[in-house]
């Protein structure tokens, strides 16, 4: 009877949609009553392929990552060729070829004050490095709290949720399990505009009141996702970096997002011309061939942090410096700078220009912005999911929106102006009530 009943979890019968549904978790589903889900069978370049020959354009980068498009042959050659020598090896005690010549790489693209690179799993495992990091730079001072801004997003595990946006992300399922910290207004004065100083006069009055115990500020340098879409003025961060220096606060800005070419720049922070202490990079660092993170720091942060009680970095995961991902990151990198995505990105932006604008004239859109290889149509309610992304899947296009933003995040380095036409003619059409 019993092993009957368990037997029912093993049926062959049920079809892989089938199986999925009863069996899977996907990102933010309930099981009790799923999104609707679509099979893969394979992706090249910027199409996907479903497993009934459905082909879709993509205009998500597999939630912003995938930059050169999919099955890039560069990139599965490199995977190849280590996959051959070895595909991990431990970081304790060894180093290898693809750690040091990534190191090399991100170091020449960084701000030349970056000096330490860390090497972890995924962007929100940068984040806890990151946060921890503070901490024990700060040893001295004992300063252990953080302050970001609201709309940000910096990943799903503990300490990343706690400086999540408390509305859009995930502090009302958690409550008082998470640890608490200083969340001052998001930046009003958009990308573009005219910087207005009072933009920054509540954070600036949030550091002062807390410097004494404030390890350091979180937050996505011009661009935050995740947390609403939002474009803001690059003369935020440079106020804040003024302040951060002046109280002795420690500069995080989370580039995993934005890092690797997607605003018009090789990192969001060379729209301020701005350098903070610790910078973290994950999603397109592969080129969203597979899953890693590294942190940069400067050469005092990391002193700092030898020099703590505990005398090292108190962070060591098993696959540290991955040897197969940081050969695709440095696969991917070199292909990144061999190319002309600038030209490419700039190309990008005036065509999602162009093309969103008329949604301005759509009586439920609040606001349309286009920033590098990012174009939004924000409308006034919430959008149904997996409604939406039926009629994306009946129409050939693969966009899937959050909140009130229906956006636009193509694999920049692939995707055609023709694809793109295709996607932008199938989010206004998405997004317009007629
Ligand atoms: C996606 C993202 C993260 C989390 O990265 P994961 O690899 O999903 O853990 C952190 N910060 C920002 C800005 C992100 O966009």
């Amino acid at each position: 009877m019993q092993n009957k009943e368990n037997n029912i979890q093993f049926d062959h019968k049920e079809n892989n949609i089938q199986f999925d549904r009863n069996h899977l978790w996907h990102p933010y589903t309930s099981t009790v009553d799923p999104l609707p889900c679509y099979e893969v069978e394979s992706a090249k370049g910027a199409v996907i392929r479903l497993a009934d020959g459905t082909e879709l354009i993509d205009g998500m980068s597999s939630w912003w990552c995938v930059i050169h498009g999919y099955s890039h042959p560069v990139l599965v050659e490199a995977a190849k060729r280590q996959i051959d020598k070895m595909s991990h090896v431990m970081f304790g005690g060894f180093t290898h070829q693809p750690a040091v010549e990534l190191g090399r790489i991100l170091l020449d693209i960084l701000p030349h004050e970056m000096q330490h690179i860390f090497y972890a799993d995924s962007g929100s495992v940068a984040t806890e490095v990151a946060m921890k990091m503070a901490v024990q730079a700060q040893n001295d001072v004992k300063r252990t709290d953080f302050a970001t801004i609201r709309s940000g997003y910096h990943g799903d595990t503990w300490n990343a949720m706690s400086v999540c946006d408390p509305v859009t992300g995930m502090h009302s399922a958690f409550g008082d399990a998470l640890p608490r910290r200083f969340f001052a207004p998001s930046p009003e004065c958009r990308f573009g505009d005219e910087w207005d100083p009072a933009d920054f006069q509540p954070m600036k009055q949030l550091l002062e009141q807390h410097a004494d115990t404030l390890a350091a500020v979180i937050l996505e340098p011009v661009v935050q996702g995740a947390g609403g879409m939002r474009f803001y003025h690059p003369q935020y961060l440079r106020e804040l970096r003024k302040e951060c220096s002046r109280l002795g606060i420690i500069l995080i800005f989370d580039e995993i997002a934005t890092g690797f070419g997607r605003t018009g720049k090789m990192f969001a922070l060379e729209h301020a011309g701005v350098v903070p202490d610790i910078i973290l990079m994950g999603k397109g660092i592969t080129g969203g061939f597979m899953t890693f993170a590294a942190i940069a720091t400067t050469a005092e942060i990391a002193r700092r942090i030898s020099e703590s009680d505990a005398k090292c970095m108190m962070h060591g995961p098993t696959f540290m410096g991955n040897p197969l991902a940081c050969a695709v990151a440095v696969a991917s990198t070199r292909l990144l700078l061999d190319s002309p995505w600038q030209k490419r990105v700039k190309e990008i932006e005036t065509i999602l220009n162009e093309r969103l604008a008329p949604a301005r004239d759509f009586p439920n859109v609040a606001d349309v912005r286009v920033l590098g290889a990012i174009g939004v149509i924000e409308v006034k309610d919430n959008i149904n999911v997996g409604e939406f992304q039926k009629r994306c899947v009946e129409k050939g296009v693969w966009i899937r929106p959050f909140g009130k933003n229906a956006y636009i995040y193509p694999p920049f380095m692939a995707i055609s102006d023709d694809q793109l036409h295709t996607l932008c003619d199938a989010l206004l059409a998405l997004v317009n009530p007629e």
